[in-house]
């Protein structure tokens, strides 16, 4: 099916046998004895190398090969001559799929910003940087669905479309049918969701999370695996409009499991990542260290590689929202009043401490539990103090939060009362409610951010890097 994956050729025995090699010029090169190509297909980081001798194609067709045409090869594979490579194809015939002019290509053969790049979001999957990251990514989805798979949790296809407006309106998308130049009223002059597509008002959906909780009071353990969306006009390195998130839901699990799962899942599949990417892992850590050569040694980061197995190797540092305030309150930035916002018990944490946390005072990652139930969602279970809800945050060097979960209330009147407590209409619920009424159960779940692990798995600084066509504030050209 199909022709051979320049992946499976690279490795296959050199025995003069004939080749058919389609793929992407990445480079040419003319000595005096030979034309070298470098073709790429995708499959690997690494280019399989074409040898023609010159002279024999025509002038026309070889000034056709150029960076970035696509060329079909015919060939014999054959051990190299040169070093460098093991196997080369020594070539016979050349047909030219598409040219790539370059005097208006954008992708030649040197360092380009990440910024131009994002501009042409078209082509940087030709990219090396980007071809790695782009098979990491998959590497790691398929990850987390084996591993939820060999854990007997069910996939779980929550709604992209929804009405309930839970977690918070302000930063959802709208979804609708009606003409904006001709909106519909009702008699006091309101916009008449009546007759909208859905008779009401819908969005995309911000987490799979209430439907995924209904899943769990039936199948135990689900986990979603899908696109949310968030209006946040957050212009950060972490936040973008249309993010991937896996969030598993769990009936019969207390806090304490939900973070051995979480901290057991990044775990795996993180190793996932490190058994089966090596080459692509191994590019971009020579990447990051020449990025880095600039930097004063004392501010150099861990190599990728070890980096990745420090996080695999050690246990993660848990502990409360109380403990972590302590730390804060007794650090260094914040005696010296370096800390831009203020530390008290009470406050939402924001990124700087979470990293002085991580990568100061702790160095690897912390699960924080046991927020106030002021800065968390209505749906968390209230502590026995009734201070503070069982929530857990993880925070990862270089990223902050990674994963935000909790066990959530099942208690019916309880859970009534935060939401009533919140301003939500306890109607628009209702069906989120009756879990609690029929069969309630202790359970938990939590939510992991693909783009954000996939940035600490490969290095990138920037979300809008990791996800092929990103989505942010003014931006959704591709
Ligand atoms: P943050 O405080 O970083 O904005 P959050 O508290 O809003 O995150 P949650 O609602 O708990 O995040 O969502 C669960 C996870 O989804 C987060 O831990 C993070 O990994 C990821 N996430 C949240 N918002 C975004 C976003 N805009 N872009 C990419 N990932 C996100
Ligand atoms: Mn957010």
């Amino acid at each position: 099916m199909g022709p051979l994956q320049i992946k499976e050729i690279l490795q296959a025995t050199p025995e003069n046998q004939p080749i058919t090699l389609k793929g992407w010029v990445r480079t040419k090169r003319e000595s005096k004895n030979a034309i070298f190509i470098a073709l790429n297909d995708g499959s690997t980081i690494h280019n399989i190398q074409a040898v023609a001798e010159p002279g024999q194609f025509s002038d026309e067709l070889m000034q056709s090969v150029t960076t970035g045409s696509c060329l079909k090869i015919d060939g014999q594979l054959v051990e190299s001559q040169g070093s460098g490579q093991v196997v080369e194809v020594k070539v016979n015939a050349i047909e030219v799929y598409g040219t790539a002019d370059p005097e208006v290509y954008p992708l030649q053969p040197k360092k380009h910003s990440l910024e131009f790049l994002r501009e042409i979001a078209h082509l940087r999957p030709r990219t090396n940087t980007f071809s790695a990251i782009l098979r990491i990514r998959h590497a790691l989805a398929f990850a987390v669905h084996q591993y939820f798979n060999d854990k007997g949790f069910f996939y779980l296809h929550t709604p992209v479309i929804t009405a309930s407006d839970a977690e918070g309106a302000g930063e959802m998308f709208r979804v609708t049918t009606l003409d904006l130049n001709k909106l519909p009223r009702t008699e006091e002059g309101a916009i008449n969701f009546k007759e909208d597509f859905f008779g009401r008002e819908t969005n995309l959906t911000v987490s799979g999370q209430l439907e995924g909780e209904l899943g769990a009071m039936a199948l135990s353990k689900i986990y979603t695996f899908g696109p949310t969306f968030r209006a946040e006009n957050s212009n950060t390195t972490r936040h973008l409009a249309e993010f991937w998130m896996i969030e598993p839901e769990m009936a019969f699990f207390e806090l304490e499991d939900n973070m051995d799962l979480a901290e057991d899942f990044v775990k795996k599949v993180i190793t996932y990542a490190l058994i089966n990417c090596k080459d692509d892992l191994n590019f971009l850590q020579n990447r990051l260290a020449d990025e880095e050569k600039s930097k004063p040694q004392n501010e150099r980061s861990l190599p990728l590689l070890e980096k990745l197995s420090f996080v695999v190797d050690n246990p993660f540092e848990r502990l409360t929202y109380t403990e972590a305030i302590d730390i804060l309150l007794k650090s260094k930035p914040h005696k010296e009043k370096k800390f831009q916002y203020q530390v008290g018990w009470g406050i939402d944490l924001s990124s700087e401490h979470e990293r002085y946390l991580v990568e100061k005072h702790f160095k690897k990652p912390v699960i924080l539990t046991n927020y106030p139930r002021e800065i968390k969602s209505f749906y968390m279970k209230l502590d026995e103090d009734g201070k503070t809800v069982r929530a857990m945050d993880v925070l990862f060097p270089g990223i902050g939060e990674i994963i935000g979960g909790s066990q959530r209330e099942e208690n019916y009147e309880k859970l009534l009362g935060r939401v009533n407590e919140v301003g939500i209409d306890p109607q628009n619920l209702w069906w989120y409610l009756e879990t609690r009424q029929f069969g309630t159960a202790p359970h938990s779940g939590f939510g992991l951010g693909f783009e954000r692990l996939v940035q600490f798995v490969t290095g990138m600084g920037n979300i809008r890097d990791v996800i092929p066509f990103p989505r942010y504030p003014k931006s959704a050209e591709f």
